[in-house]
């Protein structure tokens, strides 16, 4: 059985852009012939291809507009090395509610404790659900708004930022700024505040965020904007990195010949 392609289609998918029609229809045509399915529901199941095409492109993008520096899954992450983080929570948070809800998510927690791993795999499961995401480091984005500020157009630059939304803030705390930088900072927090959700990681406890913002009232401005839409989750224990080779360390021992 062959089928007969009809002059017009290939130039009438191309003009309303449905491609995966194009690549698809002969084949599910036969496959409809032997079926015998009926034309509506041939027809169905065309188009569900070329939407699920379509998702799948928009998150591909979404994925890649995100920067993320590496990939990383809630899959991935070893629940039992944090015992005392609420699995529940973070699982609820990767559907994406909080960010609809514009409310935010502070990790804390020391070196290695999978923080930065938490919030990629946050930021790819908006991605997932067709938000648009943002990584980027306290430092980088500091140096981003400076950069702006300097060239003026600083008002441009929190715009696009403003554009997204989750924005992920990784290492709040790691590099201390200067002044100019920390009000920088500042201005894109308020910018944000109850428009946008941010995740941030941080190492360092609310009562140290001063340290960040080089002064304790624009430090107490910003938790009271960050954290009083937030969820905040504690990572603890030892670097997971440390603690994994170590283990490592002692299975080769045991499978030695002795
Ligand atoms: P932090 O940002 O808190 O310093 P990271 O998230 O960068 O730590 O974690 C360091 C490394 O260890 C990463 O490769 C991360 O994937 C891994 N890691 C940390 N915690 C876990 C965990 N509980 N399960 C799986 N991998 C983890
Ligand atoms: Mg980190």
């Amino acid at each position: 059985m062959r089928i007969e392609e009809p002059p017009q289609l290939a130039a009438d998918l191309k003009t309303i852009k449905l491609p995966t029609v194009a690549a698809h229809w002969e084949r599910l045509a036969l496959e409809a012939h032997k079926r015998r399915q009926p034309h509506a529901d041939y027809l169905a199941e065309l188009l569900a291809l070329e939407v699920a095409q379509r998702r799948e492109g928009r998150i591909r993008r979404l994925t890649q507009d995100a920067r993320f520096p590496v990939l990383k899954t809630l899959d991935g992450f070893d629940f039992a090395a944090q015992p005392t983080l609420d699995r529940d929570a973070i699982l609820d948070l990767a559907r994406g509610d909080f960010v609809r809800e514009r409310r935010n998510v502070v990790l804390v927690g020391g070196v290695g404790t999978g923080k930065t791993h938490l919030a990629i795999a946050l930021g790819l499961a908006c991605c997932q659900r067709e938000l648009r995401v943002r990584f980027t480091s306290a430092a980088e984005l500091t140096n981003l708004l400076v950069e702006a500020k300097a060239e003026g157009r600083l008002s441009r630059k929190l715009e696009q930022l403003a554009r997204y939304d989750l924005v992920l803030l990784d290492e709040l705390g790691y590099v201390p700024f200067d002044r100019h930088g920390a009000d920088l900072l500042f201005g894109f927090v308020t910018k944000v505040y109850e428009r946008r959700s941010l995740v941030v990681t941080t190492n360092l406890p609310f009562a140290r965020w001063s340290e960040v913002f080089l002064d304790a009232t624009a430090a107490a401005a910003v938790i009271d904007r960050i954290v009083h839409h937030a969820t905040v989750l504690k990572t603890d224990g030892d670097s997971y990195r440390l603690k994994a080779a170590r283990q490592g360390g002692r299975k080769r021992k045991e499978v030695e010949p002795t």
